[in-house]
């Protein structure tokens, strides 16, 4: 039969390699393909059989392509914090997982990137280290208004805020005033502000109204401490931001359901508001979590079985936009394994690694197609950085970026073979769905079936930047 006129016809140059599968996952959907890449960019997708001679072959038979993940929610804590994790080791997890791209917060690193200055030494630290392309997230603290411009014109993607304490010195956090002087600084820009979205008046009140006695070891007793209400109060008060600022505003870690009308109708009327949620969201519930189980606190804190499943459909008809990890770990005794106090344990849930199969394993059981996790996974966080065009997608024109994965092999987390610094995560010993095989970064083979075939090739991504 003979092939259909080639697109690669009059094109110049041969590729310098082919992947193809029989499920490759296009903005189109799913189908069988060729993907021709040169130079490190996708310069075609053609039919699976219409592939020239003598060019390098990578088959993916049955197992799923698609674009590599884009993590927009990862803290590195690097300089100054580097024993809680590190750009060697955070992106050596990342191309293991299929996460090609990471957008790093401004916390828990010191000196906190809230200053060009601080952003230049993100960059020192992170010079040699990187596996995967990553780039920044700025910081809107109390009194950096003037610092906002240069971070931008530096290569910051956007800017993150805290409307409570977030936890360290460093980063405190903003009150509405605060976020009044920077936000017609970023909405003239077209910077995304991105909020840790619970407020302290809920808080203290809910901690005020404990029961006397009430064991820091129970989860019940966190979950009492830290009320959707903190939620709910601080997105209300974006929301109205956003509209008043017309500004892009991007909840990051949503967990509370009691928002989800709210964030419906701010779609509706065309403001510029975001959401994502955390696979740990997706995958936990409050009345699964032992007593003392400190490895799964997180703050806003993994909620009720109920609260989940509305999270799950929000993803499905588009009130959350997509999913990022919040990879947030510490060193073990900082999780308090010995007293298990909930109150006192450092917030945080390490996955970076396990994005993929974690939501996957969810995914599939409520009936969601790969399709749908490429959206979540991938084009949701692109667009959220302005990567779009380039990154979270297999279309002509982006970095060749592919994350190789079988979505029917299953396996049980053995936490001391993850690549995260510290190997605390909650997702320890649970069985998953999806297993990552190979990880290309702009063409380049970084990760496969668990080793790491060359030095590592990731390189700084700053806005604007090509
Ligand atoms: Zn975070």
């Amino acid at each position: 039969m003979p092939n259909p006129p080639s697109p690669l016809a009059g094109s110049g140059a041969p590729p310098d390699l082919i992947v193809r599968g029989k499920r490759v996952i296009t903005p189109e959907g799913e189908r069988a393909a060729a993907i021709h890449i040169r130079g490190g960019a996708i310069v075609a997708i053609t039919a699976f059989d219409e592939i020239p001679r003598d060019v390098p072959l990578h088959e993916a038979g049955d197992s799923v392509v698609m674009p590599g993940i884009v993590d927009t929610h990862v803290h590195i804590n690097e300089p100054g914090r580097t024993d809680w994790e590190g750009f060697s080791t955070a992106t050596r997890a990342a191309a293991a997982g299929g996460v090609t791209t990471l957008i790093e917060m401004p916390l828990n690193s010191i000196p906190a990137t809230t200053t060009a200055a601080a952003y230049r030494e993100k960059l020192a630290a992170a010079a040699g280290k990187l596996s995967v392309d990553t780039g920044f997230w700025g910081g809107v603290v109390p009194g950096n208004a003037a610092e906002l411009k240069p971070l931008w014109d530096a290569g910051a993607f956007g800017f993150k805020c805290f409307l409570v304490p977030s936890g360290v010195d460093e980063f405190a956090h903003v009150a509405e005033s605060d976020l009044r002087a920077a936000l017609p600084q970023l909405a003239a820009r077209g910077a995304p502000l991105l909020a840790h979205a619970e407020l302290p008046g809920p808080i203290d009140d809910a901690i005020a109204k404990l029961p006397k006695g009430a064991s820091p070891k129970r989860y019940a007793t966190w979950l009492a401490a830290r009320p959707h209400e903190a939620e709910d109060e601080a997105i209300a008060l974006l929301i109205r931001l956003a509209r008043e600022f017309k500004a892009r505003v991007h909840i990051v870690h949503l967990v509370s359901s009691h928002s989800l009308g709210l964030l419906r109708q701010a779609k509706a009327e065309g403001l510029a508001v975001t959401v994502e949620t955390c696979p740990h969201y997706l995958s936990f519930a409050a009345e699964d979590i032992a007593d003392g189980a400190t490895e799964f606190k997180c703050a806003p804190p993994i909620r009720s079985r109920d609260n989940r499943e509305k999270l799950w459909a929000a993803l499905g008809d588009g009130a959350i936009d997509f999913i990022a990890t919040d990879h947030s770990p510490c060193p073990p005794a900082l999780k308090l394994p010995d007293e298990g106090d909930f109150l006192r344990a450092w917030g945080g849930i390490a996955s970076l690694e396990l994005s993929l199969p974690a939501v996957w394993t969810q995914a599939r059981s409520r009936g969601y197609p790969v399709s749908r996790l490429a959206e979540w996974l991938c084009a949701g966080p692109a667009r959220l950085a302005g990567l779009h065009g380039r990154k979270g997608s297999i279309s002509v024109g982006c970095d060749a970026d592919l994350v190789i994965w079988n979505p029917d092999a299953t396996f049980r987390v053995d936490a001391a073979r993850l690549h995260h610094r510290h190997k605390v995560t909650p997702y320890a010993g649970r069985e998953l769905a999806g297993m990552v095989e190979t990880t290309f970064l702009r063409g380049r083979k970084i990760f496969e079936r668990g080793e790491f075939p060359c030095p590592p090739a990731g390189r700084v991504l700053r806005r604007g930047a090509e």
